[in-house]
């Protein structure tokens, strides 16, 4: 397929071609049973659950990743990677000019700084389909059943960060909270994005896709140290 140029006809184009989805029914094993389980246990004890995000295209992600940090000049066209079925052509008219990649910004109705400074991931637990964003609410205090059998009585709190209880619950079924993103909870409750901008501190010229790679061969325990390290680093520096 002959490429086509950046602009708004990849976001009509991503709208039918490359959505995401909020059914856990996408998601992977055992993830996908994990956090059916993990639902069901919140359903029975009262809770109500909304879930707002599942599986995300990779395809969407790598359209909003580029036209993001293209559109706003941190990168130039010339930089974009490339990737099967998405051919769109970042170089046209006035070489690395940005116009097209902005009109898509606004398409995909993204954030901008201040309101976000990172660029959208080109990957995250999302993409392979191990990761869920939900709101979880409840009044008082309800009995949820843990995947040992056991169970917990959880307290209703606003902030679910704080709520280690219910984090235990989700953990026994394998579906683990990370705390920067209230939303979200996924296989490892590890947080991509930390991870790469540690990891680019060091290697600049690192890629998305060399980090992805390299923190998939770590074993989980030597992220969760170096997660850890990293909030230490920032309390001290902070
Ligand atoms: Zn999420």
């Amino acid at each position: 397929m002959a490429k086509v140029k950046s602009g708004r006809y990849w976001v009509t184009w991503a709208n039918i071609h490359a959505r995401n989805s909020t059914s856990v029914e996408e998601f992977v094993e055992p993830f996908r049973t994990n956090a059916k389980a993990f639902i069901k246990a919140l359903e029975d004890s009262g809770a109500k659950v909304v879930v707002s995000a599942t599986r995300r295209s990779a395809n969407r992600a790598y359209s909003f990743h580029w036209c993001w940090t293209i559109g706003l000049g941190k990168a130039k066209a010339s930089q974009a990677t490339t990737v099967p079925g998405v051919d769109i052509e970042w170089k046209h008219g006035d070489p690395e000019k940005a116009g097209k990649a902005r009109k898509m910004i606004d398409g995909f109705s993204l954030k901008l700084p201040p309101k976000s400074i990172y660029a959208p991931a080109l990957f995250t637990k999302h993409t392979p389909g191990k990761a869920i964003d939900m709101n979880i609410t409840w009044s008082g205090t309800i009995r949820v059943k843990k995947k040992d059998g056991g169970d917990e009585w959880v307290l209703f709190m606003t902030d679910v960060k704080k709520n280690t209880k219910l984090h235990a619950v989700g953990a026994s079924y394998g579906v683990n909270k990370l705390n920067a993103d209230a939303p979200h909870w996924s296989l490892d409750g590890i947080n991509f994005a930390v991870w790469r901008e540690k990891a680019y501190q060091g290697n600049p010229l690192w890629s998305d896709t060399t980090i992805w790679t390299t923190m998939r061969s770590q074993p989980a325990l030597d992220l969760r140290a170096i997660r850890l390290s990293i909030v230490i680093v920032c309390r001290v520096t902070g």
